[in-house]
């Protein structure tokens, strides 16, 4: 999934702690060779190549993810949209490569999360030719989330496991918190907060972490849908709630949408609280943490 991934946890015995940690590690790759994109076998990459052609069968998990993908673009408006990736794909960050006038011109109109249809359980369809998907914005959310769900059912009662900008708390850390520190957007030797929490999610989106900068414009991961470049006016947003899989999307989504339409769309989610650093590395809470 492009990134490291950390699991810790207690465990009275050091041979079954040992065994877990792998089963998560083994948990990982399952889902990476079920989704990524990159890997030509697997069933997203399949249905990439294929679906603009014919109805194509997909497992029941990723089917169901695709289901909550879509759930998250209906109730943000389309600023979570995993078409996003007909734009999506000219970028490497890495080789500071990014689309064209004319390609973007182009892809830019085949980003519409309408144009993946799921036409019967694990049958999905896409509308047009040219559609593209990558579940970047949620999968590692999910893998996190299906991590710790592994743990809790070994028996686990106090564990982490993080990958990226997604972390997943089960418990608390022996009778404490866990310390869970936002990063400074902008300064890699600081945090932007740091936050007491328990048995909880939280992720975070920011401008910083896969971007290159070229006459001053910053070209980063998070694209808005509706332009098809980076999304403008925010620098980092972390989301809290119970389930990584919708703080992963959440945070991308409300990073896309901005700090007004984004604090607004929290505070109709009864049990999601977020953090948004905007441009002047000014932090705005959602209220119920504010409260605290
Ligand atoms: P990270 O990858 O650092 O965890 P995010 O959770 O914000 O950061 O996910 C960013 C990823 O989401 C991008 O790398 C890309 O794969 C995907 N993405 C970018 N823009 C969108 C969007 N508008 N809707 C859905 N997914 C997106
Ligand atoms: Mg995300
Ligand atoms: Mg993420």
């Amino acid at each position: 999934m492009g990134t490291a991934a950390y699991v810790e946890l207690w465990s009275k015995d050091p041979a079954s702690a040992d065994a877990l940690i792998k089963q998560v590690q083994a948990e990982f790759e399952r889902i990476n060779q079920l989704m990524s994109p990159y890997i030509a076998s697997s069933e997203l990459s399949i249905l990439n190549a294929k679906a603009s052609s014919e109805s194509i069968s997909v497992s029941p998990e990723l089917f169901q993810l695709l289901q909550r993908a879509a759930e998250i673009s209906t109730v943000t408006k389309g600023a979570f949209d995993i078409t996003f990736a007909s734009v999506g794909f000219y970028y490497d960050y890495r080789q500071h490569k990014k689309p064209d006038a004319s390609q973007l011109q182009q892809a830019k109109q085949l980003i519409n999360y309408n144009s993946v249809l799921l036409t019967a359980p694990n049958q999905v369809r896409y509308a047009k030719q040219g559609v593209k998907v990558d579940l970047g914005g949620i999968a590692k959310g999910y893998a996190v989330e299906q991590a710790i769900q592994l743990l809790a059912k070994a028996g686990v009662k106090h564990a982490l496991v993080t990958a990226g900008g997604d972390t997943r708390l089960l418990g608390d850390k022996l009778g404490f918190p866990w310390l869970v520190a936002i990063k400074h957007p902008r300064q890699e030797d600081r945090y932007a907060a740091q936050l007491p929490l328990i048995d909880t999610a939280i992720s975070t989106s920011g401008d910083y972490e896969r971007y290159f900068i070229e006459d001053g414009v910053r070209y980063h991961h998070i694209i808005d849908p509706s332009t098809g470049k980076s999304s403008t006016g925010l620098l980092s947003v972390s989301v809290i709630g119970a389930d990584t899989t919708y703080t992963d999307a959440l945070s991308t989504s409300l990073f896309v949408l901005g700090l007004q339409q984004g604090m607004q769309l929290i505070e109709t989610l009864a049990d999601y609280e977020a953090i948004f650093i905007d441009e002047n590395k000014n932090m705005h809470f959602s209220s119920g943490l504010a409260q605290d």
